[in-house]
């Protein structure tokens, strides 16, 4: 059976960025579910399965555009140290998890400590990476009913 919308795909994949440093690998564990057709991973590695099979290896080149997006520079503020009133310790590439108001969590990684200014990252973590995948499809089916209602894989 071939990947299109809304069938189940499983693959172990391994995403290194341009230098080669591995970023993420489902290696060592079960392999990844999901939903196809549904926005449940990110586009550009979505397109590129679209008709493999189980069996299937590829490799795959995702500029940021069809990633994480680009870095957003308004997504990055300088703000006083008292916004860290309570935080015991403040040190570069900590991140601190805050909420949208629609609820949903967000990070924000601190880039920079000048003093009391400290300049604070809320782009995604590869937002302006351009990832490489290194994908095997380990199998393809058919969702049910309820995982269609649901936008998601079950089990
Ligand atoms: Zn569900």
């Amino acid at each position: 059976m071939e990947i299109a919308k809304d069938t189940v795909v499983s693959m172990h994949y391994t995403l290194t960025d341009d230098a080669g440093k591995v970023l993420d690998s489902s290696d060592g564990r079960e392999p990844l579910n999901y939903l196809h057709g549904a926005g449940n991973i990110i586009p550009g590695l979505e397109g590129a399965l679209v008709g493999k099979k189980e069996g299937d290896s590829l490799k795959v080149t995702v500029p940021p555009a069809e990633g994480y997006g680009e870095v957003n520079e308004e997504l990055i503020q300088k703000v006083d140290r008292s916004a860290f009133q309570g935080v015991e310790k403040v040190e570069v590439g900590m991140a601190f998890e805050a909420k949208n108001p629609d609820g949903s969590a967000y990070a924000i990684t601190i880039r920079e400590i000048n003093g009391d200014q400290i300049t604070i990252d809320a782009n995604h973590a590869l937002a302006g990476v351009t990832l490489h995948f290194d994908v095997s499809v380990e199998g393809v089916r058919e969702a049910t009913a309820e995982e269609l209602s649901h936008g998601h894989v079950h089990g």
